[in-house]
């Protein structure tokens, strides 16, 4: 899908659109095209159709909203795989895929079936018994300022479930097998046929023989008492790239919880949070901070050593006649931006400090100099004096 439209636009909704608007907005366009609704141009209302679930499927989980507004309106593919670099091999992505397919209406169903009278509904009771993606996860992770500046990769312990190897996700005891269940006969589902006023009427129930999974187990796996799945502690590493600020999230694809019946396995969203520094602020890619000078610096002019964030140093020479509170720019010293090869700025302001307590020597010499600037600074512009 080559350029992806702003999912914002698609759904005809402002940025700031709270999760009301959306829904509204997405309701009265998936009844506008939905294709059953456009019997004369089924496959135009298709494409339609699709590119507002998409659009809704995003904006309408905080999460994915979030980081899709973290990586712009590109095309998630090109864009976020763009960001994707710094992680190295692929197993670590900013990719949104996997959110959209149109197939998975996952939690939607509820608004399907109120629109089209239970026909989705229908639909999905089928496809319940089918693949399903596993659940995605969330980690916060707290780095610090430097590791968002310079990048790091960590390890992290989460618990999920790992599909049990005593029986490979069956849930039978090795050498026997999950049986067909008797009841639904694999389905899942039982039809029931009720007798109304209005005629015969037919409705599907998860059958409870199996609880909707088709098998029966007669002897239970051991290490996993049926479940197919045990939770375990799982380590993994997290590469965070050089750039990252506070609240953005990494995606690990695939290190969710497992999908059922051969789906692909959930998402895990590492969230990260950075920690505050004593001396750097971030404001967007640029890194700020204060420099004390003395007020011979100041007057003078003066060399500085300024510490950079990754611990090396810059001279930087400040003119003569420097003002408290000046700020001096260092070009291409600041954040790494996530999505290209830019950076930002170093920006520090210079505080002068007056000494509190002055040698006999240095008292006298300022008294000297006190004598030939007349006291009273002369003021030039409106100042109280002037
Ligand atoms: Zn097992
Ligand atoms: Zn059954």
């Amino acid at each position: 899908m080559a350029n992806k439209k702003d999912y914002y636009e698609v759904l005809g909704v402002d940025k700031n659109a709270s999760e009301e608007e959306l829904k509204k907005a997405y309701r009265k366009l998936a009844k506008k095209y939905h294709p059953d609704a456009n019997p004369d141009n089924k496959k135009e209302a298709e494409a339609k159709f699709k590119e507002v679930n998409e659009a809704y499927e995003v904006l309408s989980n905080s999460e994915k909203r979030k980081m899709y507004d973290q990586f712009g309106t590109a095309d998630p593919q090109s864009g976020f795989s763009g960001a994707g670099g710094p992680f190295g091999n692929g197993t670590y992505t900013y990719s949104t895929s996997g959110f959209s397919g149109f197939d998975d209406f996952g939690d939607l169903g509820d608004i399907f079936s109120s629109f089209f009278g239970g026909g989705f509904g229908g639909n999905r009771s089928q496809r319940n018994n089918g693949p399903r993606k596993g659940a995605d996860l969330k980690y916060d992770l707290e780095i610090s300022f430097e590791e968002s500046f310079l990048g790091t990769e960590r390890y992290i312990n989460i618990s999920r479930n790992e599909i049990c190897s005593t029986c490979h996700g069956e849930g039978a005891k090795p050498g026997t097998h999950a049986e067909t269940c008797p009841i639904c006969h694999g389905s899942g589902q039982i039809k029931q046929v009720q007798n109304t006023i209005l005629g015969q009427m037919q409705t599907m129930r998860t059958c409870t023989n199996c609880h909707g999974t088709g098998k029966v187990i007669k002897e239970p796996c051991e290490t996993c008492k049926g479940k197919g799945t045990v939770r375990k502690q799982v380590r993994l590493t997290v590469k965070i790239p050089a750039g990252i600020d506070d609240e953005q999230t990494v995606v690990l694809k695939g290190e969710g919880e497992p999908g059922e019946k051969g789906g692909e396995k959930g998402d895990l969203y590492i969230r990260v949070h950075v920690k505050r520094h004593s001396i750097y602020t971030r404001n967007g890619n640029n890194v700020h901070c204060d420099v004390p000078i003395t007020f011979t610096q100041a007057t003078l002019g003066a060399e500085l050593k300024i510490p950079m964030v990754d611990g090396t140093q810059e001279i930087y020479r400040i003119p003569d006649g420097t003002q408290p509170g000046s700020k001096f720019v260092i070009r291409n010293k600041g954040f790494k931006n996530l999505n290209g090869n830019s950076n930002g700025d170093f920006i520090f302001t210079v505080q002068v400090q007056v000494p509190k307590r002055l040698s006999k020597e240095q008292r006298d010499i300022l008294t000297e100099l006190a004598k030939t600037m007349n006291e009273q600074p002369p003021i030039k512009k409106r100042g109280i004096f002037g």
